[in-house]
């Protein structure tokens, strides 16, 4: 551990340094996530706990306000914006005296808007990837697309950190995106916040500014997901990327001077991402050894949920190692479980973990080109346990 920012001097608690790999615990074995101290899931619970919410574990440490901002960056890793921070002075001058954060596993979407709204880890909420098999009905549910037949709020029963803000007299606010306001995953893992539909980057400021102004306690979590998208289908290392991150650093400064007095600005992220060369791509759906004893394919690239057929699991797990080698990391849902890689599991999540899981290793990833021709395509991966996956910023502007 070194300290936090670049230079590893001051700011909050020590969590290790932008653009500083050194400060990686381990650089051969996965990056687990710190459950309970230094994750996602934290950071909800710190949030209420800053704003005088009773019974909230303000772990993170965060200065006490009226009001607090979450700015939700998608995609925007700790190691990427230490990278390319010359495009963002902004965001790069409180990353100075920031922290990283893990994701939580898998890094994606689904797994971390879930971490952050309910404030539980994966383990709990159960949202545990991309593609999850509904023990159910033994299909796979997309996070992002839902099924219908699945009621979010069955598949995660557990108090948002909404409800759990209103309960405490504090106003709940989401803003984002229109088209997101009632998809599955807002059901399960982000219910009863005011939803704020804002479809560019003005009206997300706007919007933000406004329904704070109007609460004298509040709490909003604002979502862009356009760094995201450019990675991609461009790659983390493009220009493309390099200038939609200079836009995000403008929206974090635009928010900033819209906020109302009192008002605590968090601005984190839900996953990094790594370019995956097509010369380390493994294609599930052409490479018989990984395919036999497999009931279903879960997942996405960089985080394998493998579900085997009856009585195959330990075949299915032999073959998976001794094909990828290591281009990944291999275990059985036991091993996953002991080792801590979704937090605590409740027994209502167990049965939605693969009975393998594979976590990319270096810029390496399984591919599904038949079953998965869109996701197969992207340059820019995330989900694994890697440093690159994992490390997202904490960055912290204290109410004025
Ligand atoms: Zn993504």
């Amino acid at each position: 551990m070194t300290g936090s920012g670049f230079g590893g001097a001051g700011g909050l608690a020590a969590h290790g340094s932008l653009g500083d790999p050194a400060s990686v615990d381990d650089p051969g074995g996965p990056l687990l996530p710190r459950y309970g101290e230094a994750t996602l899931a934290e950071v909800g619970p710190s949030l209420l706990g800053a704003l005088g919410a009773p019974g909230e574990a303000n772990t993170l440490g965060l200065p006490s306000a009226r009001r607090a901002c979450l700015l939700v960056i998608d995609g925007m890793g700790w190691d990427l914006l230490g990278r390319h921070q010359d495009v963002a002075p902004f965001l790069a001058g409180l990353a100075a005296r920031g922290r990283w954060l893990s994701a939580g596993f898998p890094a994606t979407t689904v797994t971390s808007l879930s971490s952050l709204g309910t404030g539980l880890p994966p383990g709990r909420h159960g949202l545990l990837g991309y593609q999850v098999r509904d023990p159910r009905t033994g299909r796979l549910l997309n996070g992002l697309h839902w099924d219908k037949a699945v009621d979010p709020v069955a598949w995660q029963p557990e108090a948002t950190v909404f409800e759990r803000a209103a309960a405490a007299g504090i106003s709940a606010i989401r803003v984002a995106q229109g088209s997101f306001e009632h998809t599955g995953l807002s059901a399960a893992a982000m219910r009863g916040a005011d939803y704020w539909p804002a479809n560019t980057p003005g009206a997300l400021v706007a919007s933000t500014a406004e329904a704070l102004s109007a609460q004298p306690r509040g709490f909003a979590m604002v979502y862009t997901g356009d760094l995201d998208g450019t990675g991609h289908a461009c790659g983390s290392m493009s220009p493309a990327w390099r200038y939609q991150l200079a836009h995000a650093d403008r929206l974090a400064e635009q928010v900033v001077g819209a906020l109302p007095a009192g008002t605590l600005l968090v601005i984190t992220a839900d996953h990094g991402m790594v370019d995956v060369p097509a010369s380390m791509r493994t294609d599930y759906d052409h490479v018989t050894e990984l395919r036999a004893g497999v009931a279903l394919l879960g997942g996405e690239p960089r985080a394998r949920h493998v579900y085997a057929e009856p009585g195959a699991a330990a075949d299915v797990l032999a073959a998976w190692r001794e094909t990828l080698g290591a281009a990944a990391w291999t275990v059985s849902r036991e091993q996953a479980i002991d080792e801590n890689w979704f937090g605590p599991v409740d027994d209502r999540v167990m049965p939605r973990i693969g009975d393998v899981i594979s976590a990319a290793r270096g810029d390496s990833a399984v591919v599904a080109t038949d079953a998965e021709p869109r996701e197969s395509a992207l340059i820019g991966m995330h989900g694994s346990l890697s440093p690159e996956d994992q490390r997202i910023p904490l960055l912290v502007r204290e109410a004025d």
